[in-house]
């Protein structure tokens, strides 16, 4: 027997007609990238309302570029409230957001585009000249700067280069949100997370709804109409963590901060838009941190912050509770997982706890947020238990969780129905999970992401290199940066300051070592598998020269 309620599917662009109809006053704020650029710190407020009515002109105008559904539209972009327009507009008229991380090699991001085959591209003022690179190498039919026709270069490399103003201006407002089905995919999001080509993960309507009701809840962000949201968290990075989507969705006012996150400007905005609620890796939370102790000063409305995308130092979560009554949730997710997988908040048998015990917990990753489920396993596959101390692969699984990647036909992605994380893990009685380490071969500086593999590859295609190996060093600021191990080649000579020059122009700068050490000889395994674990330990506390 089938139920007797409504079939509605769960689509993106209700939850913009939602906000406009229920909290239609309610106001976006944006620290505007001519702003930034200009230094004037310029902001643009408007209400979810106007961002409704200018969504639909959004879609109308990308009928109008010939863009039609299941196309592929990228974005370059800082969080701000047209790039908030094209997470509804793109996705909701049924084409596909596709939003690329700007702090990739430009060979990477041509590849990204390429290989998503983005039909047209939207961008910063701050890439224009980053996208004049790109422009030879892609196969976009337009080129869309966000911005208005007073801030349009006079003169431009670009084939067919629009203003969004313009655009926008020339396009009508009445557009009807089409109904399909929620499965349809709705946007994605390339992960330079593990070996070899970055990755896509694709979600769906279903997917990302899905994902905005488990966010929102108590236990995991607790979001609601009474917040005012500040994502420091890339929009092209995995959906805001959620929040793109989930502030219209419970109605909570939303500050988006542009290009400037360092801790100044995030704490004047934070300070000027009463923000109760914040969401960024560890680095921005330092640089904000060392702000606001450097100047005596306080925050006056901020409550709690989301920390995830690397570990969170206990340092961070214990200075934004014993000096500023903030409370961090500590949250674990990747790319793969919309990213929302667990976020740390206590249960009511913590309450009559010490506090060093409370912290113990809170310094853990957190507990799975319902709809995700998480097991360990040990090599063989076999579950190990939940004591908080057998450590194993991690393995996830629900609606929100990739099945496969972009493109990627007839690979097996799932273990029995499970996505394996490379991250390793335990879980303790009580479900909290703590990473311990990561199998994946990647580093994560800053919360963005180093492949390992990219760089021993490329040391050893010099002639002076027999065998090389890249791990990841802990660094105070940017949680981890990759230390490169080398062993020569017999009779041949190379300095470390050769090594590291001969890295130049052939990757990202922030992907160049810290630090290059030779040894006589790397670890290996009886089937000659580098032995990573045991190099870290080596040269755990090494300090750069
Ligand atoms: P995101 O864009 O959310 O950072 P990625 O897919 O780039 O997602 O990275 C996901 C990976 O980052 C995880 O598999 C894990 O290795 C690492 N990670 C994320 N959050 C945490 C955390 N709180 N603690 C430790 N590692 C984390």
């Amino acid at each position: 027997m089938l139920g007797l309620m409504q079939q509605h599917p769960l689509l993106i662009s209700s939850m913009i007609t939602f906000a406009d109809r229920h909290h239609g006053g309610t106001e976006i704020v944006s620290a505007t990238v001519e702003g930034a650029l200009a230094k004037t710190g310029a902001k643009h407020r408007y209400t979810y309302r106007e961002a409704h009515i200018r969504a639909k002109r959004l879609a109308n105008a990308l009928i109008g570029l010939g863009i039609a559904p299941s196309d592929r539209v990228g974005t370059l972009a800082w969080n701000g409230y047209r790039h908030f327009e094209l997470y509804f507009g793109v996705s909701g008229m049924g084409a596909i957001l596709h939003t690329i991380n700007p702090r990739l090699f430009p060979d990477q991001i041509s590849w990204i585009a390429n290989h998503a085959e983005d039909k047209v591209l939207f961008f910063d003022l701050s890439f224009v000249g980053l996208v004049e690179k790109l422009a030879p190498h892609l196969n976009c039919k337009a080129y869309v700067l966000m911005t208005d026709e007073a801030h349009m270069p006079a003169q431009s490399s670009l084939p067919n280069l629009l203003c969004y103003e313009t655009l926008l201006a020339a396009a009508s407002p009445d557009y009807a949100w089409p109904v399909f089905d929620e499965n349809t995919a709705s946007s994605m999001c390339y992960t330079s997370g593990t070996t070899g080509n970055p990755k896509g993960a694709l979600y769906s309507h279903r997917s990302t709804v899905l994902h905005v009701y488990g966010a929102a809840m108590p236990d995991a962000l607790c979001l609601s109409s009474r917040d005012a949201v500040m994502p420091v968290v890339p929009m092209f990075h995995a959906n805001a963590w959620s929040l793109a989507y989930a502030c219209p969705a419970v109605g909570a006012k939303l500050v988006l901060p542009g290009m400037s996150l360092d801790g100044k400007s995030v704490y004047e905005l934070m300070e000027s838009e009463k923000v109760t609620f914040s969401a960024g890796v560890p680095t921005v939370w330092l640089g904000l941190l060392q702000h606001v102790d450097g100047n005596g000063l306080r925050f006056s409305s901020l409550n709690r912050t989301v920390i995830g995308g690397s570990a969170c130092p206990p340092a961070i979560i214990n200075r934004f509770k014993d000096q500023y009554n903030v409370d961090v949730l500590h949250a674990w997710g990747m790319t793969e997982m919309s990213p929302l997988g667990t976020v740390g908040t206590l249960k009511a048998k913590h309450d009559g706890l010490p506090i060093e015990k409370q912290r113990e917990t809170l310094y853990k990753q957190g507990h799975a947020i319902f709809g995700v489920d998480m097991k360990i396993v040990d090599d063989t596959g076999a579950e190990l238990p939940w004591d908080g101390k057998a450590f194993g692969d991690l393995h996830v699984q629900g609606p929100w969780v990739t099945s496969g990647y972009y493109k990627r036909d007839g690979e097996t992605v799932l273990i029995d129905g499970w996505f394996p994380t490379g991250d390793v893990a335990t879980i303790d009685p009580d479900g909290y999970m703590q990473i311990t380490d990561r199998s994946k071969d990647v580093i994560k500086s800053g919360g963005e992401w180093i492949s390992s593999i990219d760089i021993e590859n490329l040391a050893m295609s010099h002639p002076a290199v027999a065998e090389a190996a890249c791990i990841a060093m802990a660094h105070p600021k940017w949680d981890e940066r990759p230390l490169l191990v080398v062993v020569k080649k017999a009779g041949q000579e190379i300095s470390r300051d050769e090594m590291l020059a001969f890295f130049g122009g052939k990757i990202a700068k922030w992907w160049i070592p810290d630090d290059v050490v030779f040894v006589n000889e790397l670890p290996h395994t009886a089937t000659g598998k580098l032995q990573k674990l045991k190099l870290r330990e080596q040269f755990k506390g090494h300090v750069p020269a």
